[in-house]
């Protein structure tokens, strides 16, 4: 049976075992939390993270060394950026206008839900204190905290490097090249164990998703599953086709097992190596481009978040009976926008930045206890979503790269026949 297959297989299994869970007493689940299911999901995750650092290093250094010219590299930076931002902006719009056809929250709920957990408010870093600190002043301690976009930084640096020294140092390119097949082989070895670890992870997850606050809850959760599904059919698939004039079709076949990665560990950060070398092998993006266009996008874009984010503000000034108005919608796509940036992708920042959002529009933090219970559930697909603009994005910079090169080509090639 393929691997793809497994996986497919663990993740029903998970996510029926895990609903079933909840129907368990409290005490038999809690000793098959601890004992099997949490093992042998913190396992799983601790392999495909232990990859995330040095892949992102090293292949960005690669990907920066193989490019033909520095503009080259501006002008793949400008096209993602560009991208990101558009996708992002059109996902909060998806979910600001389905919440408002659907309106899913109604005043009197909070109590209800008898007012749930309390919830503890995170800052999330200041935009120009990232901004600022993207360039590490200690690299190695960059790479040890993990700080994706100071990471990134760095290996750009080295990467032209590289590309300017040329001969002097194509030792060191090789190094780097037999390193990327060292953790190249690593992610396929870990990926053998995905299927147990997505089971236990999801079951894990699943099994106290508390689903006796869905009944009040459900009109929330359709409304974003919704708009992360138009969001993923539609905009993706129009980029994919008309953008990057390829098969949306073959491309979520392919792009699939990363997916289920995303969906598993509700951690872009952590699908970052599989979905990599999905794009690269399964849908022929380019090296150099996936490798900067996707572990930026792990940390720089999340528009299943952005779609959460817009449903669950729309959602808690329903609840609270607060009037939004247009310029108060605006201000949820940029803060929303911005809010994205700063924040790593791991599981659950998508509610720190939630509240940012919320404090924007002026708006009661608190709201966020109403959701927080089933916000396990939809960090998972919103994370799948995740993974899946980045990965597009990735897809259509590389055939537009493809193209100009082609074009290129055959200009050379008038002109040599002239
Ligand atoms: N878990 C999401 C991610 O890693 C972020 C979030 O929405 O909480 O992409």
């Amino acid at each position: 049976m393929s691997l793809t297959k497994k996986i497919l297989i663990a993740l029903v299994l998970g996510v029926v075992v895990g609903l079933g869970l909840n129907f368990v007493p409290a005490d038999v689940f809690e000793a098959l939390d601890t004992y099997a299911l949490t093992p042998v999901g913190q396992l799983f995750l601790n392999l495909i993270m232990m990859l995330v650092v040095p892949i992102v290093f090293i292949s960005i250094v690669l990907g920066v060394a193989g490019l033909n010219d520095p503009v080259q590299l501006g002008r793949i930076g400008v096209k993602t950026i560009g991208f990101y931002l558009a996708t992002t902006a059109i996902a909060l719009v998806i979910g600001l206008s389905l919440a408002y056809i659907v309106q899913p929250g109604q005043e009197g709920l909070l109590e209800q839900a008898g007012g749930e957990e309390e919830f503890q408010q995170e800052e999330a870093p200041p935009i120009m204190d990232t901004l600022l600190e993207i360039i590490p002043d200690n690299p190695i301690e960059a790479m040890a905290a993990g700080e994706m976009l100071q990471i990134i930084a760095f290996a750009i640096f080295i990467g032209i490097a590289l590309a300017k020294l040329g001969k002097k140092t194509e030792g060191i390119v090789k190094l780097f090249e037999q390193g990327n097949d060292i953790f190249m082989f690593l992610v396929t070895l870990v990926m053998k164990f995905a299927p147990y670890g997505a089971f236990a992870l999801i079951a894990s997850a699943l099994g106290d998703a508390g689903l006796e606050a869905l009944g009040s809850m459900v009109m929330y959760i359709v409304t974003v599953i919704g708009a992360l599904l138009i969001h993923a059919v539609f905009t993706y698939s129009l980029a994919i086709g008309l953008i990057g004039k390829g098969n949306p079709l073959s491309f979520y076949k392919g792009f699939f097992p990363a997916m289920t990665l995303g969906f598993s560990t509700s951690s872009s950060a952590a699908a970052l190596p599989v979905s990599m070398k999905t794009a690269q092998e399964a849908l022929g993006v380019r090296k150099s481009v996936s490798s900067f266009v996707q572990p930026l996008g792990a940390t720089i874009n999340m528009d299943g978040t952005a779609i959460m984010q817009a449903v669950a503000t729309v959602f808690i000034a329903q609840v609270y009976g607060v009037q939004l108005g247009f310029t108060d919608l605006v201000m949820v796509v940029l803060t929303a926008t911005l809010a994205s940036i700063g924040t790593a992708g791991v599981p659950g920042v998508g509610m720190i930045m939630l509240a940012m959002v919320l404090n924007q529009v002026g708006l009661p933090v608190e709201g966020i206890a109403l959701i927080i219970g089933v916000d396990r559930l939809l960090d998972m697909i919103r994370t799948s979503v995740n993974i899946t603009g980045d990965a597009t994005c990735a897809y259509v910079v590389s055939k537009s790269e493809d193209r100009k090169e082609n074009s290129a080509d055959i200009e050379a090639a008038k002109d040599s026949s002239r």
